[in-house]
This record gives C-alpha cells, structure tokens and sequence, in this order.
C-alpha cells in the first residue's frame, strides 16, 4: 500500500510537546485525505518521550517510533528517519511545536503538482533570540548561500519536503542536517525551492543547539564543498596547490642564482631571505602532493566509490 506522506520528527527530551504535535498532524491529514505515516526518532531523551511516544501510537496507527540508545544527534535521526519512510512524500519536522503542521498541504502540492525536489521552509518571521540566533543565522545564510550557490534564505529550517527518492540517495552524517539542500545538490538534484513559514515561539523545553552552532556549521560547510568537488579526485585539489607551492619555490631559488651570476654579487645564497622562503614553499608542495596521494588512496578505497544514482535506464 503506498502512503502519501511521511513525516519524519527527530526529538531529544520534548514530551510535552509529543501529544499537541501528533494530534495536530492527524487534524491536518485527515481534513486533507492525506494516507501518512508519524516516524518519532527518539534520540536517546532521558525525559519520558519515548513512553509519550508509545502511547501516542496506541492512539494513532500512523505513529511509528524508533529509539536511538543514546544521543547521536539530529542528522543521525533524520537519516534513520528517512531509511524508514515509505512515503511519495516525505516532511520533516522539529518536535518542539516551533513547526506548524498547517504548512504540510501547501508544501506537499509544492512537491507533488509544482515538481520539486525539494522545498525548503523559510522562518521569515523568526520567534528566537534576536542576538544568539536570529542575527548569527543571517549572516551565517548568506554565507552559505555564497559558498554553495543554493540560493535559499533559511537552510537550516527544521520544515522542509522531499519527493522519496530525494531522501533514498542522500546521507545525513555528522551535523550535516544543516546542509541538506547541498547535500540533495550534488545528489544531482536540482529543482530546489523554499516557502515562507510560520514560526513559533518554543512552548516547552529548551532549545539543543547553541551559539557554536555557527562555528561547526562553517566548518562542515567547508568540508561538504570539498567533498562533493574533490571527494572523488582528491588529487585535482591538492596537486594543483602542490603545483603551485612547488614551482614558485623553485623559480625564486633559479632567480637568486641568476642574479647572483649575472651581477656577480658576492652574497651566499642562505643569507638571502627569499631562499628560506622558497626552500618553505618547495616543502609545503611537496606537502600537498603527499596529503593529495593520501586522499586518493582513502577515496580509492571507500565503499561508495562506485555508487552512482541512476535516474533512468532502459
Ligand atoms: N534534536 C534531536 N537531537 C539532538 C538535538 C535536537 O533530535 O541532539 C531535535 C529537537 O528535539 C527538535 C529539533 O531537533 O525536535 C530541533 O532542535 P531545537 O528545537 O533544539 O533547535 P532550534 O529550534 O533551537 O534551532
Ligand atoms: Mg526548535
């Protein structure tokens, strides 16, 4: 039997919240018709989530629950979320009530009828602290939105839909639940688009995430860009650096010999500056050719070397 939608809620210690979210849902599926499936990741909670979760779905069959047996994090529970899913459709969805359930229809058509891939929400009204997070999230967009070239104004919104395949051939890691849109990117997944949603105030419990969210964020920013670019050819990335160390290290020593001939100056070569430079830089390259073989013998040997996804075939 197929399902329409699947929606996906990672949570860590939430349990005030379960029962007004699940019941909220289950108003908006059935005003719709929607056929659905609750997937509750419970994130090793130390509160009493997982019992709420439990008898919610002795309430609802829809809801579905799977506990981690400690805390691995957001990206580890969307991805086991999304292993899960059997849904045309699938929506994510914060716990903690800051998501409200009324954007599923519209994203849902937006997925459905208008053909996207992904449809990111956007909390353009944001009820956060202005200075830790509203303020550090612009900026912090924009950077993004610069770095990748997805242009979206709110990656790392909780609220977002996917046709299944998206969320079949993607792999959320680490804390890179930020990154999704890049990651569904270089998934080859192109037709991305974002809606304005309403965002709520946090009713019960404290948010999970703080300040140096920014910091890890830039950092694995980074790393994902390099890894879609080069993740395959290591060696592209740091032989050219190599190159580049190498050669402006080995010019500068063929000048300082050159001027030491031609004007016959009588200067040793290890009282000049510029050679300690160059002799730096020859080491860096030869550095970067080194880190390059390295790579290519990590990439060479990794399991999903040959992973390709393919869209159609005959
Ligand atoms: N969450 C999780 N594991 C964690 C941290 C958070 O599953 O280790 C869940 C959390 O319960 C919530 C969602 O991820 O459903 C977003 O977290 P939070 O509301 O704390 O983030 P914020 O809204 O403050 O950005
Ligand atoms: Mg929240």
């Amino acid at each position: 039997m197929s399902v329409d939608i699947s929606i996906v809620v990672p949570l860590y210690n939430e349990e005030e919240s379960l029962p007004e979210l699940v019941d909220w849902i289950e108003r908006v599926c059935a005003e719709h018709g929607y056929s659905h499936e609750i997937i509750m990741i419970d994130d090793g909670s130390t509160d009493s989530s997982w019992n709420v979760i439990k008898q919610l779905s002795k309430d609802y069959t829809a809801v579905k629950g799977i506990k981690f047996q400690r805390n691995y994090g957001k990206s580890a529970a969307l991805n086991e979320g999304f292993k899960a899913a059997k849904g045309n459709v699938v929506i994510t969805m914060d716990a903690d009530l800051q998501d409200s359930p009324d954007e599923i229809p519209e994203l849902y058509r937006m997925v459905t009828a208008e053909g996207y891939d992904l449809v990111s929400g956007w909390k353009k009204v944001r009820h956060d602290n202005a200075l830790t997070k509203n303020l550090p999230s612009k900026l912090y967009n924009g950077v993004n939105r610069w770095i990748s070239g997805i242009k979206l104004h709110d990656m790392n919104c909780g609220l977002k839909a996917y046709k299944k395949k998206v969320v079949k051939s993607i792999e959320v890691y680490g804390e890179m639940h930020r990154f999704i849109p890049v990651l569904a990117k270089s998934a080859g997944f192109r037709t991305i688009g974002e809606k304005v949603v309403v965002h709520r105030a946090r009713k019960y419990g404290v948010s999970k995430f703080g300040w140096e969210r920014f910091i890890n964020g830039f950092l694995d920013l980074l790393s994902i860009q390099f890894i879609s670019r080069f993740g395959k050819k290591p060696m592209h990335f740091f032989g050219l650096l190599g190159t580049i160390a190498f050669f402006i290290g080995f010019a500068s020593i063929i000048w300082l010999v050159i001027e030491r001939i031609s004007t016959g100056a009588d200067f040793g070569l290890t009282n000049r500056v510029t050679f300690y430079l160059a002799l730096t830089t020859m080491v860096i390259g030869t550095q970067f050719f080194l880190a390059g073989f390295l790579g290519e013998l990590v990439s060479r040997s990794a399991a999903d070397r040959n992973n390709y996804l393919v869209e159609e075939r005959f």
